[in-house]
């Protein structure tokens, strides 16, 4: 199986609940496996006009699924929670980003892995780093520890909101 890391995100129609189905439906996924997931991180939105902060998480999965499969499996699932695509960057109930497929560097229409804004985000590069017992080492040689140290934690904060209720 591949270790694949996801991100989740939902700004819309509430974002806890919207991280819960996601997770339940990501469970579900044939050949995948859910090994880890970072606490729920409150971001605020970046994107075009005034919207709603953010909660984010990152999971790692372990599959045996395609890069293109895990790609279709989660903008299923994004579909059945209601994503309408209008505006780019738009307000949304729920976003499934591709953020690393093992060491595999993709370039493809539908497809780049790793993704390619993620080295720049902290909702992303804060709860990666949560999962991640090393500092992970990205396709491109850069590191986890280093990108941390070239972003910011400013309008990111970690709550205490599980991701998984019993
Ligand atoms: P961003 O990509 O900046 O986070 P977004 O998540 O709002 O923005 P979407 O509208 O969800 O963007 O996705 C647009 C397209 O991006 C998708 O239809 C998909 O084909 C493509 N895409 C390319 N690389 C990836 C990836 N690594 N993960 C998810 N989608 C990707
Ligand atoms: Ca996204
Ligand atoms: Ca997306």
């Amino acid at each position: 199986m591949t270790p694949a890391y996801i991100g989740l995100g939902s700004n819309l129609c509430d974002p806890k609940n919207q991280l819960r189905k996601a997770l339940a439906a990501l469970e579900q996924l044939r050949d995948t496996r859910i090994e880890r997931i970072s606490s729920l991180y409150r971001s605020a939105a970046v994107g075009p006009g005034v919207q709603p902060n953010y909660l984010n998480a990152v999971l790692l999965l372990a599959t045996d699924l395609s890069p293109i499969a895990l790609l279709d499996a989660v903008q299923q699932i994004e579909l059945d929670q209601g994503r309408v695509r209008d505006i780019r960057w738009g307000a949304r109930t729920l976003d499934i980003d591709l953020l690393l497929y093992g060491d595999l560097k993709i370039d493809s229409l539908r497809l780049t892995v790793p993704h390619p804004r993620m080295q720049q985000r902290n909702f992303v590069l804060y709860p990666l780093r949560e999962i991640s017992d090393t500092n992970l080492v990205l396709p491109d040689g850069s590191d986890l520890d280093t990108l941390l140290q070239q972003c910011t934690d400013v309008d990111l904060i970690r709550t205490e909101y599980p991701l998984l209720v019993n």
